[in-house]
Order: C-alpha cells, then sequence, then structure tokens
C-alpha cells in the first residue's frame, strides 16, 4: 500500500501508477457502486467542508484575496448546494430508466442505467481554485467512480486545504489529491483513466484532449474564451450596466464566463459607458484599491499580461494599477484595436472593451466570426431582439438580461461548445456526465419467433411490413 501522506504532500511521480492500480483494484471491489456507499462518501465530503469552512475561505483570500462573501457565494456555498442536491437526488438519479420497447421485439424489456466509468481525473485551474475541483468531484462520486484530483499550482493556499480534506475524508484507493504543476499532469495523463475532467485554457485543453485520446478515454473539457454581452438600445441601461459591472468585476474579471467584451447598440454606447462608470464607483468606491470587495489578480505573469492590453485602445475609465499588490482597478477600454492581444485572446481580468455596432445582423456577424464562445449575454427588453440573437449564435450557454447567474442554477448543464469546450455539468448533469449510459434488452424464454433465424423463408416484403407496422 502506498502511504497517502508521502504520495500526496510531496507526489513521487513513480508511484502514480501504483496508485491508479490501488484504485483500480477498489473500483473492481464493487464497493462505490452501492447507493449507501455513495450517499455516505458525498455526507462525508459535506461534512469535511462544513468543518474546514474558515481555513477555506482564508485560502482563497490568501490566493485570490477574494472577499468572503464572494468566496462563499460563488465557491464554497456553491459545492454545499450541490453536495445537497446529490445527496437528495441520488436515489432518483441512480434509477435505471425503463424505455419502451417495439413490437416486433416482442417479449422484452428495455432500459438505460447509469454505470460507473471507473477511475476519474480532475485537472482544475486557479481562478475558482476549490468549486472547480469539488463540483466535478461530485459528480464523479455520485456516479460510484473514483477519483484523482490535481488542482492547480497557482493557488497554492486553496491546494493546500483541498488536498488536506481530500486526505481526512478518503483513503487514496478512492480519492486522492495530488498536488503540484504541469509535471504532475502530464504524469497522470500518461495513465489510461476511465474518465477526464479538465477545467483550464482552450491552449491546454488540447494538449489534455490527445492525451485522452491515446486510451481513447472519454473527457470534460472545460475551456474559456471571449464571451461577448451584446446591449440592444432598448435596455434598462441602469440595470444593465449595473449588471455588467457586478459580473465583469467580480474575481477582478477572473472568470471563464466574465463579459470578455460589450457590443453596444451605438445610440447607447456613451450613456452605457456613463452608467457603467457610476456603477463601479458604488461598488468599489472612488479608490478601488481600497475596497476590500476587489480581488486581485492570481500572479505576477496575468498582471503583465493584463497591464499590456491597456495599450490597444483608449481607457474610458480606470487603468490604475500597482505593481506590489497585483492591483489592477476596474478598467473601460474604448476604440480598441480588433487585431490586438486584447481581441484576440481571452482577456481574464478586469478590463472591458466597448465596441459599438450599427445594426443587430452585424452584431450577431461579429460574434460568429469568432469561436464560439462559453457565455453569451444580451441585454434587451426587445423580445424579438433576444431571440433572434440567441438563434442565430452558439455559445455554451446565454443569460438574458444579467451575467454569470445561468451558472447558478443547478438544472442548467454548464459547458462549452466549440473552442469552449466539451461536456457540461452541475446538478444531475454532472452525475450523468461521469456515468456511463448503458442501454440494456432483457429478453423471456416464453416464446422463441422462429422467422429470424437462418435458413431464411420469408422474403423482405414481408419484413418490411413487419418492421413498419411494430415500430
Ligand atoms: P490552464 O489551462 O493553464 O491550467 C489548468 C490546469 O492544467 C492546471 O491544473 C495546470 O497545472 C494544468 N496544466 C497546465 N499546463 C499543462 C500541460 N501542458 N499539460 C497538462 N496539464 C497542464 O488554465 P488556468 O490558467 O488555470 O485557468 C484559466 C483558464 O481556464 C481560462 O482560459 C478560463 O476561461 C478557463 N476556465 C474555464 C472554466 C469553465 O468552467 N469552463 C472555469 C474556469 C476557468
Amino acid at each position: 500500500m502506498i502511504s497517502s501522506s508521502h504520495l500526496l504532500e510531496d507526489p513521487n511521480l513513480d508511484q502514480i501508477p501504483e496508485l491508479l492500480a490501488q484504485q483500480r483494484s477498489f473500483f473492481a471491489s464493487q464497493q462505490t457502486k452501492s447507493l449507501q456507499f455513495r450517499k455516505a462518501q458525498l455526507e462525508r465530503l459535506h461534512q469535511k467542508i462544513v468543518e474546514r469552512e474558515q481555513e477555506i475561505l482564508a485560502a482563497l483570500h490568501s490566493d485570490l484575496r477574494k472577499h468572503e462573501f464572494e468566496a462563499y457565494s460563488t465557491e464554497l456555498g456553491f459545492v454545499l448546494v450541490e453536495l445537497k442536491k446529490a445527496i437528495q437526488q441520488l436515489p432518483k438519479w441512480m434509477k435505471a430508466q425503463k424505455v419502451g420497447t417495439p413490437l416486433f421485439l416482442f417479449n422484452a424489456g428495455s432500459e438505460i442505467r447509469s454505470e460507473p466509468y471507473g477511475l476519474s481525473l480532475i485537472i482544475g485551474p486557479w481562478n475558482y481554485p476549490f468549486q472547480l475541483l469539488f463540483a466535478p468531484l461530485i459528480g464523479a462520486l455520485a456516479a460510484g467512480n473514483t477519483a484523482i484530483l490535481k488542482p492547480s499550482e497557482l493557488a497554492p493556499a486553496t491546494s493546500a486545504i483541498s488536498a488536506e480534506i481530500i486526505r481526512e475524508a478518503f483513503p487514496p484507493h478512492y480519492v486522492a489529491c495530488l498536488e503540484g504543476g504541469v509535471s504532475v499532469a502530464q504524469a497522470l495523463l500518461k495513465e489510461r483513466f476511465d474518465y477526464i475532467f479538465f477545467t483550464g485554457g482552450t491552449k491546454v485543453g488540447k494538449i489534455i484532449y490527445q492525451a485522452a485520446a491515446q486510451h481513447l478515454t472519454p473527457v470534460t473539457l472545460e475551456l474559456g474564451g471571449k464571451s461577448p454581452c451584446l446591449v440592444d438600445r432598448d435596455t434598462d441601461l441602469k440595470a444593465t450596466a449595473k449588471r455588467i459591472v457586478w459580473g465583469k468585476f467580480t474575481n477582478a474579471g477572473q472568470t471563464c464566463i466574465a463579459p470578455d467584451y460589450v457590443l453596444v447598440d451605438k445610440a447607447v454606447k456613451e450613456p452605457l459607458i456613463a452608467e457603467m462608470k457610476r456603477q463601479i464607483k458604488k461598488a468599489y468606491g472612488d479608490n478601488p484599491q481600497q475596497s476590500d470587495s476587489l480581488a486581485r489578480i492570481i500572479n505576477a505573469a496575468h498582471f503583465n499580461r493584463l497591464i499590456a492590453y491597456l495599450k490597444d485602445g483608449e481607457i474610458a475609465a480606470g487603468g490604475d494599477y500597482e505593481e506590489n499588490e497585483r492591483y489592477l482597478s476596474p478598467t473601460l477600454m474604448t476604440e480598441v484595436d480588433l487585431d490586438s492581444p486584447l481581441m484576440q485572446e481571452e482577456i481574464f481580468g478586469p478590463i472591458l472593451p466597448i465596441i459599438s455596432y450599427d445594426s443587430l445582423p452585424a452584431a450577431i456577424e461579429f460574434i460568429n466570426q469568432r469561436p464560439k464562445p462559453l457565455a453569451l449575454y444580451v441585454f434587451s427588453k426587445n423580445d424579438k431582439h433576444v431571440e433572434r440573437v440567441l438563434a442565430e449564435t452558439s455559445a455554451g450557454g446565454a443569460c438574458v438580461n444579467d451575467t454569470l447567474l445561468h451558472i447558478v442554477n443547478p438544472n442548467l448543464p454548464f459547458g462549452g461548445v466549440g473552442d469552449s469546450g466539451i461536456g457540461a455539468y452541475h446538478g444531475e448533469s454532472s452525475f450523468q456526465l461521469f456515468s456511463h449510459q448503458k442501454s440494456v434488452l432483457k429478453r423471456s424464454f416464453l416464446i422463441d419467433d422462429p422467422v429470424r433465424y437462418a435458413p431464411y423463408k420469408l422474403g423482405i416484403k414481408w419484413l418490411k411490413k413487419l418492421m413498419d407496422w411494430t415500430l
């Protein structure tokens, strides 16, 4: 047996194959599959997270200077709600789903069973380092899998507390957390997993997909991209500005579904900017550096990347920064160069370019000329305009007249499309994602119709009629 403390605190990459062998043997023992076992593990995880609430909030503050209200609502509380839902709904989710059987298959019953894949690997990013590690884990365990977690090395405090929680809650042959950077992820990816769940950037997503292909392992890729926010001339400007400012500057813009840029009808561009400036001031005060509600940029490399964007257009608000603190004020930019890095890369920080459009079809074309985004926002009181935007564009998810909130409803699957990802989770979708849907047809021995067996005696004319009538 591998000593979990040694492996988890200082991952010895040579021991990874042995850890997988232990998880495979535990999975083969069938213990992870019963409702009782799954429920008990989710309850245990719930209890361990609640016990460590203060340490988790402190870790998120240390990594990103997240205000505890934001840290609770977007990370800890989010995970606890997902856990409660899974614990409550698991008996229903696990039930085989009966489906109809055509008449020509008489004497048979059909059902779809959700079965666990086996060993799952979950690789997390740094921006919501707790939520994006534990929310997929809930799906993996609810579905009866074992799991290995690889938190992001760029949020070290959250990585450490996550590993401690896992170590306390579970033996490593069931769930293990391997801290570390790219080398740990690469060593894990050499192994054969039965499911890989990755959250991160599109570039690394492609590496994960290639590694998974070597073993034909199914994957979920939760990626990012540039999520547009379209503002129609017929809107409530005050509420629109307030909701965009909230969605953009939460976690200092380091949110995969943050509005990346605003596309606004030219008739309301100036009043929208004026209202957004007012809302920024209301939320973060005259000097946002003093506000405890504004998070900081995760590290120097990302800070420098963001500062470089400030030259790709005109600064309409903000643009102040302080390198020592990795502080960047909520910033609005206009007259942006569409070919510059600011408009070619995912911004992932508190900078919001504002671009005006002449007509709705032109705005839709602008969106469709770019890779499919993770989220699309549209603000309008005109239902026809909203419907047109939703129907004529593609995005992982969409939210009308608000930002970010579609991710909060556990009844809505969350995921990307095209460049923004593959697969979707949350609530029951997480359970389904980590389950293989096995089709089962059960036949009785009562009657054995001789017609189908060789040597064939009937012509296909008869067969065509039978298949037509008995569908
Ligand atoms: P990232 O892709 O750099 O890293 C994510 C994880 O992959 C980390 O654990 C890292 O250690 C690992 N990794 C990095 N390079 C690797 C390599 N070469 N091989 C194997 N593993 C490697 O992403 P990030 O910077 O941590 O997160 C930011 C990105 O994640 C943004 O693009 C954002 O939009 C996206 N994101 C998406 C979602 C979503 O739910 N769709 C949520 C949050 C963040």
